[in-house]
């Protein structure tokens, strides 16, 4: 029998694949540093890489009591409803309406498999609601990765926008004008910063906000380490400037928690003003969901006690470990003088440190110098040129154990020292 051709697109690079952004995540990265690690050393490996809360945080008792619960009363085992159980969507609405200077309905809050399902659904509603072929959206620069590599999939092109070290790692509002243009679906944003750190002050919002409304996209905001923050600049929702500009947040119990394996997030519309529900867009979501996964239904069943339940005290002991894990790291960075940051972490688990290559032997970029840290010290950072589109800076996570991360930070120095230049 003859052969048919495969119906495949040919996998060569034509002028659409160079458009898109390139697909690479953290996981992968990651993943290969390790293949470098030095089996004979006997120390333990300092993971400073790729940010797994429960590594090292314990979801407080009535968290883990409410899943129980959930299970045990049997009534949670059926299929939930493609947007969430209804008394989950209530529950998520009140959470989030005191940080809200207006109350959220239920019907504005949709349950996705973590922040990641949430990213897919925003991105894919935004393809689906434009036939422009240039149709894009603004990620910052630096970033997470996964907003670029869903972006790819969903076929919308991306545009950076820069974030100023020397500023907090402020947005260039600036420089937004000139990249947004007629097909420019939504600005995201990252608040708390993953990697930097960074907590936006409401001001900054507010002007995030009054611009987006001036060019005319809406604002997405990835606020996955909400309430992470232990700086000056208290967290603020996006969701706050609703009435401004229609804003789409998305969040999960993944950080706050430390449960990220539950796979339970959240999206929903801030948009006082329908301005979503009259473009399509929230039709669009819903459609998106409609033909998507869920979260399973126990975890959905539970949440009203996981929101309701969790002592204050509970978070705060986490982020008072987190702020001093902070410190420390900070601290310990600035003694070494081959690397720079530039800005003290106010939020999130992240900091962005620069590499002075020009002072270091036998290193030419931040992949080589995290392939032999990695080797030489079984200390991973994440390589941020290759894994973040910022050469020669690397991502350092703080929030692992305190005697772990002091160990991680002498052996970094150790290293810096033994490849400096002209010792
Ligand atoms: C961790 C993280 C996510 C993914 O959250 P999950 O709930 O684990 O899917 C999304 N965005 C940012 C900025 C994150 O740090």
């Amino acid at each position: 029998m003859e052969k048919k051709e495969w119906n495949f697109w040919a996998d060569e690079e034509d002028e659409i694949d160079k458009k898109k952004p390139s697909i690479i995540t953290i996981r992968e990265v990651t993943d290969m540093l390790k293949q470098h690690l030095n089996k004979d050393d006997r120390r333990p490996v300092v993971p400073l890489g790729h940010g797994d809360p429960s590594t090292f945080f314990r979801a407080p008792a009535a968290v883990e009591d409410a899943i129980v619960d959930a299970i045990r009363s049997a009534n949670f085992n059926c299929y939930p409803p493609a947007h969430g159980l209804p008394s989950a969507r209530r529950a998520i609405a009140e959470y989030v309406s005191e940080d809200l200077p207006y109350n959220l309905s239920p019907d504005d809050v949709y349950l996705t498999v973590g922040c990641t399902q949430a990213i897919e659904i925003i991105m894919d509603a935004l393809a689906l609601s434009t036939r422009s072929p240039g149709a894009n959206v603004l990620l910052p620069k630096p970033g997470f990765p996964y907003h670029e590599a869903r972006a790819a999939c969903s076929n919308l092109q991306v545009r950076h926008y820069d974030l100023l070290p020397e500023q907090g790692w402020e947005i260039d509002l600036d420089a937004v004008e000139g990249l947004s243009d007629e097909n420019t679906l939504a600005m995201f944003i990252i608040n708390p910063g993953n990697p930097c750190g960074s907590v936006f002050t409401s001001q900054h919002l507010e002007k995030v906000g009054l611009m987006a409304r001036r060019l005319g996209f809406i604002v997405v905001a990835d606020e996955a380490h909400e309430h992470f923050t232990f700086g000056s600049n208290p967290f603020v929702s996006m969701g706050v400037y609703g009435s401004i500009v229609p804003v789409v947040t998305i969040n999960s119990i993944s950080k706050r928690w430390s449960v990220p394996g539950w796979r339970l997030g959240w999206l929903l519309t801030n948009d006082p003003n329908s301005i979503l529900q009259k473009s399509g867009l929230t039709k669009k979501i819903i459609g998106c969901l409609n033909v998507s996964t869920d979260p399973p239904t126990p975890i959905q069943g539970a949440i009203s006690d996981i929101l309701g339940k969790t002592k204050k005290e509970e978070y705060s002991k986490v982020v008072e470990i987190v702020r001093e894990a902070a410190d420390t790291c900070y601290n310990r960075i600035k003694e070494i003088p081959f690397l720079h940051c530039p800005h003290k972490p106010q939020g999130s688990i992240f900091m962005l440190v620069k590499l002075n290559v020009s002072l270091l032997d036998d290193i030419n970029d931040d992949l080589e110098f995290c392939v032999k840290l990695a080797n030489e010290e079984s200390v991973i950072l994440l390589p941020a040129g290759l894994a973040l589109g910022m050469k020669n800076w690397v991502r350092i996570i703080f929030a692992v154990e305190p005697s772990l991360l002091e160990d991680g930070l002498i052996r970094l120095k150790a290293f810096c020292h033994r490849h400096a230049k002209n010792k």
